[in-house]
């Protein structure tokens, strides 16, 4: 079978690949497996070189990436290269700081086991497994193959079927850099969602998975046969709240690029605003005015490019098409802004709390706005949503206060997307949004195995609990040992 990638704004064909079969996927993983020891026995020393090539490979070769991901993303070449930067900042980061996260602790042995040392080490899962979207189709799975490389793992990673050549080019980029290392270190498999599934199955010993919840479900039902952990990095909702105390025109600007760029298609990306109702009018004609201008496109001036997945355009028009028949109020844009590649920014405001634009995630450059009465019903409405990725607050005094509240697993005060740009962050979700980390120390420990090691240094004679034949005065005074211990 074939997958033909094509340009989402021009249809062109941008490659045309071989569906991998779920015997190729297995055989691929097993060669994955091979390349493990090998992988592990180079150290972090080694790893770090290996990664270091790769970003410097990547970042000699930019233009060919930048290009691909603006042919089969669709997004403007500028954003493009805003992605490559980031993962690049990634890679080296984690090559940089895999040994000192990872290396063992000494702990204490205890009381009991006084004569014991102990330590904890972080070895290698083995093969990792990576199924990434095509929202950013580097950054992205990059989050993962890059901190679990450095982890010492190999890893093998299914692209989106909307974004196959650029997870080629970002593969085989690591071989170029390194042609010292044996094939299997990181390698790909093509294909449409089957493929994903066989790559569950194929016998990965963990699997990282960024994409929808329902998705996410298949996947964790899949690995489940197997007992293989997942990290899921699914949808978001993400709220920004404004409150009376917040630069206004700072704001609105944060919030209109958060909320539009990517063509809205960020899993991180603000989806609804709660402003507090004396300055609703105010913040309101600033977001207008930070939006003019704003325009969707596939040249130099876009300010982001077509819907990548033409299937999202409909839920895109479903959720405006419920906000609006809710009594919500197009303040910006309105189902005319919903074209056939192209979808040109919406803002509504006070939709219905219990409207799919509020309660799912659109994926899509709109916005809902509600008025809220105070900062404790901002909180309450913000959190009332099934996912829990991440949010944004805006305010001089009162952030701590909202930060404390707010029940995401990322925050940006003050700004938009902030922690996904530093590279000693975490990344993750709960509820629908998924759970597990990526990125930062929190993302190398996801891809490794905690194991506890205690050596005995010196046996004591006859005092050994761990014997038959220990002192039988032992058997008498343990009981004692409970109260004297515990019983205080
Ligand atoms: P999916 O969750 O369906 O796909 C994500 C990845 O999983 C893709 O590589 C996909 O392959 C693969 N996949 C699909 N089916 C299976 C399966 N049964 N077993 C294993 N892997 C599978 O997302 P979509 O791309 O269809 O987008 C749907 C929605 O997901 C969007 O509208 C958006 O709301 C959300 N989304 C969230 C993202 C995030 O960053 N959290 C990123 C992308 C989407 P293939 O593409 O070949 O089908």
């Amino acid at each position: 079978m074939e997958l033909i990638s094509r340009n989402p704004a021009t249809d062109e064909v941008v490659d045309t690949f071989d569906v991998h079969t779920p015997e190729q996927v297995q055989g691929i993983v097993a060669r994955a497996r091979g390349a493990s020891h090998w992988w592990q026995a180079q150290g972090f020393d080694g790893r770090r070189r290996a990664l270091r090539n790769w970003r410097r490979y990547i970042a000699r070769h930019r233009h060919e990436l930048i290009e691909l991901v603006h042919a089969e993303n669709g997004k403007p070449r500028v954003d493009a290269a805003l992605e490559l930067l980031l993962s690049l900042e990634h890679i080296d980061w984690t090559a940089k700081h895999a040994g000192k996260v990872l290396a063992p602790q000494r702990r204490r042995p205890g009381l009991l086991l006084a004569n014991f040392a102990a330590r904890v080490e972080q070895v290698p899962f083995g093969v990792v497994g990576v199924i990434g979207p095509w929202n950013y189709p580097v950054f992205t799975p990059n989050g993962s193959i890059a901190t679990a490389l450095a982890a010492g793992n190999t890893v093998v990673f299914k692209p989106s079927e909307f974004t196959p050549a650029v997870g080629k080019w970002y593969v085989d980029a690591f071989e170029a850099a390194n042609p010292q290392v044996p094939h299997g270190v990181l390698s790909v498999v093509i294909g449409f969602g089957e493929t994903g599934a066989a790559l569950c199955r194929a016998g990965v010993d963990k699997l990282a998975f960024t994409g929808s919840a329902p998705t996410g479900r298949k996947v964790m039902a899949a690995c489940a046969e197997s007992l293989t952990p997942v990290v899921m990095e699914l949808g978001g909702k993400d709220a920004a709240i404004v409150a009376s105390d917040a630069d206004l025109r700072a704001a609105a600007d944060a919030i209109a690029f958060g909320a539009m760029g990517n063509s809205g298609q960020t899993c991180v990306g603000i989806e609804r605003v709660y402003v507090e109702r004396p300055v609703r009018d105010q913040f309101l004609r600033h977001l207008t005015q930070a939006l003019v201008g704003v325009e969707p496109g596939s040249g130099k001036d876009a300010s982001y490019g077509p819907m990548t997945m033409p299937s999202q355009i409909e839920v895109v028009r479903r959720h405006v098409t419920d906000a609006l028949a809710g009594g919500g109020t197009a303040v910006v844009g309105g189902l005319d802004s919903i074209g056939d590649r192209y979808i040109h920014p919406v803002v509504i405001l006070d939709p219905p709390h219990s409207s799919t634009a509020i309660q799912e995630e659109t994926f899509g450059p709109t916005l809902t706005v509600t008025t809220v009465d105070s900062l404790s019903e901002a909180v309450k409405l913000a959190n009332d949503v099934p996912f829990g990725l991440a949010g944004s607050v805006f305010s001089t005094e009162q952030a701590d206060w909202i930060v404390e509240r707010l029940d995401t697993s990322q925050i940006s005060v003050n700004s938009v997307l902030g922690f996904a740009g530093m590279a000693d962050l975490p990344l993750g979700g709960r509820g629908e949004s998924g759970f597990g980390r990526i990125h930062g120390p929190e993302g190398l420990r996801e891809f490794s195995r905690t194991r506890a090691v205690a050596t005995q240094r010196r046996p004591i004679p006859g005092v050994n609990l761990l014997s038959f034949s220990r002192a039988r005065w032992l058997n008498r005074f343990a009981p004692h040992l409970i109260r004297i211990l515990y019983g205080r």
